[in-house]
């Protein structure tokens, strides 16, 4: 099973891989980088911020020597800020533990903050050629549909299952090879939607193919549970142009990134209510102006889906103990959310104030 599985697919990638700028790498940090910014980005806009971070960070010691708000301020627009933070806090362990030097065995990487099985397979395998095979997304999809495997690919039991299949066909002569082939395979031609089944090098052995079950492949059993949450942006703006930030903490989305003052409401308030809220008080004096709301924003999450609003306000002071302030023309030098950013290219603040 193993050879002509593995023949086909290395022959299949050496004629149609694409030329990515991490491919050929074997230098396990600049591997470790690009797989973390792959994880839940599209390799065409990976790659722009891949190619910064190399440049601006060229050694894991470099990063590890960064402060967080710059390696977030890099980070900004990619979303899912824990990587970004999970990569710094790693890179201060491979200077402290390691030298700078990234660790070399499997069972050290994995033991790396933020690395699952999956990147602890890929860094050894690329940058070490270690016999581990790397099962992604992409992977669990071409698998089940060759194989014709049921089992939901989010259960403990076809984790364990996909793994051990994984590792079956895994050609150990060769696994830096095998696995980056694998993983094309199933991301450039076992697509999701619409495979061209009928040209694929597979198709006399896929038992999906052979159903007619490839739209019924891979199985997940789970739904995820979505849940609406309705944020209103305060962008209070005192008579000096200074602008009340803050930075969030608590173990939500984005944490570390900078925001306007928000006020959460459970459902959609009016703008009345909202100047009326406790939490509005507390920020602004009696006498003040609202200078724009903005238009409404719909921003989606894995797990959430966001409704923003943001209104801009011109108050004679600003009444603010703990948050950070900034001159507006400084906004560039925080690192925003995605949301954030978008209302900020959609309206001139200096204009407006
Ligand atoms: S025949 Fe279709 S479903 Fe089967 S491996 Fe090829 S592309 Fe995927």
């Amino acid at each position: 099973m193993e050879s002509w599985f593995s023949k086909g697919l290395t022959k299949w990638y050496k004629q149609n891989k694409r030329d990515l700028p991490w491919r050929s790498e074997t230098d396990p940090y600049k591997i470790w980088l690009s797989e973390i910014i792959l994880q839940q980005t599209q390799v065409a806009q990976g790659t722009s911020y891949y190619l910064k971070f190399i440049a601006k960070y060229p050694k894991a010691g470099n990063l590890a020597s960064a402060n967080e708000d710059e390696v977030l301020k890099l980070w900004q627009g990619l979303g899912y800020y824990s990587r970004a933070r999970n990569l710094h806090a790693t890179a201060k362990i491979i200077k402290s533990n390691y030298a700078g030097v990234f660790p070399s065995t499997y069972e050290e990487i994995r033991a790396l903050k933020g690395i699952g099985d999956y990147t602890a397979s890929a860094i050894s395998s690329f940058a070490y050629n270690l016999p581990f095979a790397v099962v992604d997304g992409n992977v669990y999809r071409l698998l089940s549909r060759l194989f014709g495997i049921d089992t939901p690919i989010d259960s403990g039991v076809g984790k364990k299952e996909f793994q051990a299949l994984a590792n079956e066909l895994l050609d150990k002569k060769n696994p830096a090879e095998h696995n980056q082939a694998i993983m094309e395979f199933g991301s450039q031609f076992c697509k999701p939607n619409n495979p061209d089944c009928e040209n694929c090098i597979f198709n006399s052995k896929c038992l999906a193919f052979k159903t007619n079950r490839v739209k019924e492949l891979p199985i997940k059993s789970k739904k995820i549970k979505i849940s609406n949450r309705f944020l209103n942006y305060v962008v209070i703006v005192d008579k000096n142009n200074n602008v009340l930030l803050n930075k969030r903490a608590e173990s939500d989305i984005w944490k570390g990134l900078y925001e306007f003052y928000l006020i959460e409401s459970k459902k959609e308030i009016s703008i009345d209510k909202l100047f009326k809220t406790p939490e509005f008080n507390k920020i602004a004096t009696s006498k003040f102006k609202l200078l724009h709301s903005s238009k409404n924003y719909k921003h989606i999450l894995s797990h959430q889906h966001l409704y923003a609003k943001f209104y801009v306000i011109k108050a004679a002071s600003i009444i603010s103990n703990t948050l950070t302030t900034s001159k507006i023309n400084n906004l560039n030098n925080f690192a925003f959310s995605r949301l954030t950013e978008k209302f900020l290219n959609d309206c001139d603040l200096k204009e407006i104030v």
